[in-house]
């Protein structure tokens, strides 16, 4: 059975742009309850280990990077079936490739700088939540 939570990061592309408050509308306009949340800054050391799976990838040095240079915002989000329903709510990596209405179409620019991360098992939704919350800050 598919469980009710996942993780997700409003990048710091969204955050400087000034989209934190249309997607987190959107989020829970879409039925998810936010159980954790917070505004923070991912170090280098957080992102290489958050990101350890791409570590081979030619992008790895670029997208962390991006994902230290400003504040993020972290929370975990509770729904049936989130992990699946939270994936097709962004829409594709690549904002050219993303369907209409989803959040990396409206607000992304390309498949490095894609606004918002979610994650893509139940497995990885345990692990990052716990990696950006402690057990008192998850409600
Ligand atoms: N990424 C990138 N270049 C690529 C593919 C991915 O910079 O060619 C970045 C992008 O920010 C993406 C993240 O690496 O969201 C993780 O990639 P993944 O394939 O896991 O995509 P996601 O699960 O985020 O859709």
């Amino acid at each position: 059975m598919a469980g009710n939570k996942t993780f997700t990061m409003i990048k710091p592309d969204a955050v400087e742009n000034g989209h934190i408050g249309a997607i987190l509308e959107q989020i829970t306009a879409s039925g998810f309850r936010i159980v954790a949340l917070k505004l923070t800054q991912m170090t280098k050391n957080d992102a290489e280990e958050f990101y350890a799976i791409h570590k081979e990838r030619p992008f790895f040095g670029e997208l962390v990077e991006f994902m230290t240079r400003g504040p993020i915002v972290a929370a975990i989000l509770e729904k049936d079936n989130a992990v699946e329903d939270f994936r097709t709510l962004i829409g594709a990596t690549n904002p050219e490739e993303a369907a209409d209405g989803t959040i990396r179409k409206k607000y992304a620019k390309s498949i490095g700088e894609n606004a918002v991360h979610g994650s893509d098992s139940d497995e990885n939704a345990q692990i990052e939540g716990a990696f950006h919350f402690a057990g008192r800050e998850m409600f």
